[in-house]
């Protein structure tokens, strides 16, 4: 395994020593054909961890090439389904027994609490490869009752080499997301990593080949999304392209897949409103609120970003959110005790102290935080903004950080009507006791995921995905093995 060795730079001096740098093309680790590479930074103290190979469009065709000759002719394509999903299953084993070095690496490449990367993001990680290692020998077809004198039957075949440009909030549970089902299905994979946290997937691509994957089928090519990300889509050997990241850049990626007619799904933002009713229990809701928002550093496309409150106890939630969000620890994201790390990179940084201080500018009340914390690393203190209007930006726009807009509504048809009022579509939540509310309200969200006095409950079985600007397709599930095969009809004449 040829491993790049670089010294660690870093606090929570753990497992982690080396750092996979290379891209992994056709089973072997290389550098790019360029020759260039880019720096991968610790987002808490903005020091360099690494740099890793950058790849372009050279690598992209290389990696292409590679994936398409396991998928056309290598022993992938002629695999049992069940050593499929035996292959899957050994690489959630590999991932269970590193778990606490790739906590570790992904907390110091991303900058989320170790708390979070260890015991939400990585048993989420495991969970999902082996819910889909499960899939593998189950993915069939059905005998249709054709007119006439004819056996009529389907088959459900992998799409062929898919394209897979992930995000930097999640970057291992999205590879997870990514792989399982396309993997399961019998494709192969080129996969590029966000700019931010290359790591992690570069990690898993080792330990992918340790479980035995041949040659060829999962290949990750580092890069920037306007060079290598841009190269997937408009690859002619690429069948599919899976895109989790911006509504702005997911728009993209579809006009320019319809070049070549590639099959898309696209797993964009949102704006979700969070809708909490008086006769909530309210200790639950402000619980639910707290998640919902400030999970990630509020680095997550499904943030309830709009909280909604009925008026009765409108001043009630917003004191003791602003009292819970004070108390909030921010600081080394190592710290086991640490609940927030800084932003993923100074971009990100930039883009939500902005959102504050429109929020600020146009007449919000921040209740809590508001400013930058600390002055290395790209900490921002949990912020909460009441008596929002639902004209403000702040209140409109997806800010994808820990920010929280506390909206107040007076009846169920308005807060519906308003919950709706917005390009996204990608979760909401309500709260309340009464049942026939709490339903009737789920049905007319037009969102793909409505949590019911809960938030945050992620389930590899349960399928994920955006109505209206928040995306195409479903991830996870059943309904994932759907973006990677195609259905073919065969009819056999009889007499
Ligand atoms: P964010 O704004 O949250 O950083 P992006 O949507 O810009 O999210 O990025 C998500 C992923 O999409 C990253 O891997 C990024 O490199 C990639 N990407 C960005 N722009 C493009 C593009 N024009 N074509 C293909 N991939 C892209």
């Amino acid at each position: 395994m040829a491993t790049a060795t670089k010294s660690r730079k870093s606090a929570g001096d753990g497992a982690v020593k080396t750092f996979q740098t290379k891209m992994l093309i056709d089973g072997k680790w290389v550098d790019s054909a360029s020759g260039k590479t880019f720096a991968t930074i610790n987002p808490a103290t903005e020091e360099v961890i690494a740099q890793v190979a950058e790849g372009d469009a050279a690598d992209v065709d290389r990696a292409v090439q590679a994936a398409r000759r396991a998928f056309d002719s290598g022993p992938w394509r002629k695999a049992d389904a069940r050593d499929r999903g035996r292959m899957l299953n050994r690489l959630a084993d590999l991932i269970e027994a590193n778990i606490d070095e790739l906590a570790e690496l992904e907390t110091l490449d991303n900058g989320k609490p170790i708390s979070e990367s260890r015991h939400g993001d990585l048993p989420l990680v495991v969970d999902c490869l082996r819910y889909y290692a499960g899939w593998a020998d189950k993915i069939h077809g059905q005998t249709i009752p054709v007119r006439g004198r004819y056996f009529c039957y389907t088959r459900r075949e992998p799409v062929g080499v898919a394209g897979q440009i992930i995000p930097w909030n999640f970057p291992m549970l999205m590879v997870a997301w990514k792989w399982g089902p396309a993997l399961a299905a019998g494709c192969t994979i080129v996969l590029k990593p966000a700019e931010q946290t290359p790591l992690s997937a570069l990690r898993m691509g080792e330990l992918a080949l340790e479980a035995g994957f041949p040659a060829g089928v999962i290949n990750i090519v580092p890069g920037f999304g306007e060079t290598a990300g841009a190269a997937i889509v408009a690859h002619k050997g690429v069948d599919k392209v899976a895109f989790t990241g911006s509504t702005e850049v997911g728009k993209i990626i579809m006009r320019d897949a319809a070049k070549t007619l590639k099959r898309v799904t696209l797993e964009l933002g949102g704006k979700s409103p969070n809708i909490v009713f008086a006769d909530a229990d309210l200790d639950s809701a402000v619980d639910g609120a707290m998640l919902g928002l400030f999970l990630n550093q509020g680095q997550c496309c499904c943030a309830g970003s709009r909280l909604l409150v009925e008026d009765k106890v409108y001043d009630q939630m917003v004191e003791r959110l602003a009292a819970a969000t004070t108390k909030r620890k921010l600081g080394d994201p190592f710290d086991p005790e640490t609940q927030q790390g800084p932003q993923v990179d100074k971009t990100q940084f930039d883009k939500v102290m902005g959102y504050i201080d429109s929020g600020k500018q146009q007449g919000a009340r921040c209740v809590a935080g508001g400013e930058r914390f600390g002055s290395k690393g790209y900490f921002i203190r949990p912020t909460v903004f009441a008596d929002v209007k639902d004209e403000m930006t702040i209140a409109t726009e997806e800010i994808f950080g820990p920010v929280m807009q506390v909206l107040r509504f007076k009846s169920i048809d308005e807060v519906v009507q308003r919950a709706n009022t917005t390009d996204y579509g990608l979760a909401a939540a309500v709260w309340t006791q009464d049942i026939k509310k709490a339903h009737t309200i789920a049905e007319q969200i037009r969102a793909g995921t409505v949590w019911l006095n809960c938030y945050d409950v992620f389930d590899a079985a349960a399928p994920f995905g955006g109505f209206k600007a928040s995306g195409l397709g479903r991830e996870l599930g059943e309904k994932a093995l759907d973006n990677y095969t195609e259905l073919k009809t065969v009819t056999v004449a009889l007499s």
